[in-house]
């Protein structure tokens, strides 16, 4: 069957009409199985999501033992709720990281965007404040596809066509991208200064008093590929914030829950930590779908005092069944103290990357942290000149690595003014040394044939 036909056939709608998906039969530790028997290294977790592999018999057990209880579903709107769902949130908040102390259980990362937003509002309503509605985000980011979360999403492409549904009460700021905005001379503290200056001046701009929040990846993820941002930068946001009583949104729904090392990426930037916090993907390993809010305790003494509920639901919050997979999956991590060892085998991705990667002709800057890594490819290393998008770089190495037995993820689409020809490298945390020299062998193989038309 040609691909038009397979595509005119298959009842599902693709996201590419010109490509025939490949049919995934079984998983086999951090490989997937391919119906035609081939096995593919998965390093970028889907898109960073399966970080235990695909063999976790514990997860699958736990599963099936929740549904030997019989419970088909049990509404967390309704006046019931349920171990797996209790325990979850225990597991993250019982020590009170950073004052976060209460958690929201959704389904998909832009679900939780939204809940974090309507909080923001909610929040400032209980507190007398009503007219604090303005969020300000950052240019090039992404924080889901609905449409509350693309309001705040500097993702061009991805907003074109819902143009209208905007809101123009979301104002975004430059993103911290170092490689090509930060000058010369200029040093990471003085970068972060100018930025933090700027997010000010925006402040200063809408009106303090009219500002709900601002929302930034602690790491960006898909946009600007595995981008911490330079020291300082995050220490300048969160004072600036508290000045004019701002809060700090943190979306580490593709960065958080080990991946770069530590259980929030926000650990690593000197802050005491977010007013709000989504979390998801890795939360439950991916077996079952689950993202969450985390919010500051005194998000919930306003709400607490104030109308004393929370104005926001879904029919499938805190869903038991991913609750207990995603209980089982932070009870592995902890057990296996698989983010410490996230960081261990992420310094060593760091160094093969550096080593063999970093050195070739058309590779720009390598970034990231833990095992939550970025290539971003240039046609001129000196003068970072950015591919034609129709040479779709990056998506050339994702299929001759897919050709090879390595699946990672590309990223190209036009999501602002730099165009960010990128792959992503985030394996399992249980991936071993061997199959990290594996990963990155084939990823540089792969990007020696990318290039051959360019050097
Ligand atoms: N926020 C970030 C940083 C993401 O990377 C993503 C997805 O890639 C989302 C939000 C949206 O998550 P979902 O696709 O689960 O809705």
């Amino acid at each position: 069957m040609t691909t038009d036909e397979f595509v005119a056939r298959s009842h599902i709608l693709h996201r590419s009409f010109s490509e025939r998906p490949a049919k995934i039969v079984a998983g086999d530790g951090i490989s997937l199985v391919l119906e035609s028997g081939k096995k593919v290294i998965d390093a970028s977790c889907g898109p960073s999501v399966s970080c235990l592999g695909h063999s976790q018999p514990e997860i699958t057990e736990a599963i099936t033992n929740h549904l030997k209880n019989d419970i088909a579903y049990v509404y967390s709107g309704s006046p019931y709720t349920n171990g797996a769902t209790e325990e979850l949130a225990d597991i993250l908040l019982s020590e009170k990281p950073g004052g976060l102390s209460k958690a929201i259980f959704v389904n998909s990362g832009s679900e939780a965007t939204d809940a974090a937003l309507k909080l923001a509002v909610q929040y400032w309503h209980e507190r007398g404040q009503p007219q604090r509605t303005h969020f300000i985000a950052r240019k090039q980011s992404y924080h889901g596809n609905t449409i509350g979360a693309l309001c705040v999403s500097g993702h061009e492409s991805r907003r074109e066509f819902y143009k209208d549904f905007m809101s123009s009460n979301v104002t975004f700021v430059d993103p911290c991208y170092a490689y090509r905005m930060k000058g010369d001379d200029e040093s990471d503290e003085e970068f972060a200064q100018r930025l933090g200056r700027q997010f000010e001046d925006e402040i200063l701009r809408i009106g303090p008093d009219r500002v709900a929040g601002f929302v930034a990846e602690t790491v960006s993820g898909t946009t600007l590929g595995c981008l911490p941002a330079v020291p300082g930068y995050f220490r300048a946001i969160r004072d600036i914030c508290d000045r004019y009583g701002v809060l700090l949104i943190l979306d580490e729904i593709i960065c958080g829950m080990g991946k770069t090392g530590t259980m929030h990426a926000w650990e690593q930037e000197g802050i005491r930590g977010p007013d709000i916090q989504t979390i998801g993907k890795a939360l439950g390993a991916g077996f079952v779908p689950l993202s969450g809010v985390l919010l500051h305790q005194k998000i919930f003494d306003a709400l607490s005092a104030g109308s004393g509920g929370l104005a926001h639901g879904h029919t499938f919050q805190a869903h038991p069944l991913a609750c207990a997979a995603a209980v089982a999956a932070q009870r592995i991590i902890k057990r296996d103290n698989l983010i410490e060892r996230t960081a261990q085998m992420g310094h060593k991705l760091e160094a093969l990357l550096r080593k063999e990667i970093g050195p070739m002709a058309l590779v720009g800057d390598i970034r990231g942290r833990g095992l939550f890594w970025a290539v971003e490819f240039v046609l001129d290393k000196s003068l970072k000149t950015a591919f034609s998008p129709k040479a779709n770089f990056c998506n050339q190495v994702v299929k001759h690595c897919l050709d090879s037995g390595l699946n990672i993820l590309g990223n190209l689409g036009h999501t602002g003014e730099y165009q960010v020809d990128h792959v992503l490298v985030c394996p399992p945390y249980t991936v071993t040394e061997s199959e990290l020299e594996e990963i990155v062998s084939l990823l540089m193989a792969a990007i020696v044939k990318t290039s051959e038309p360019f050097v």
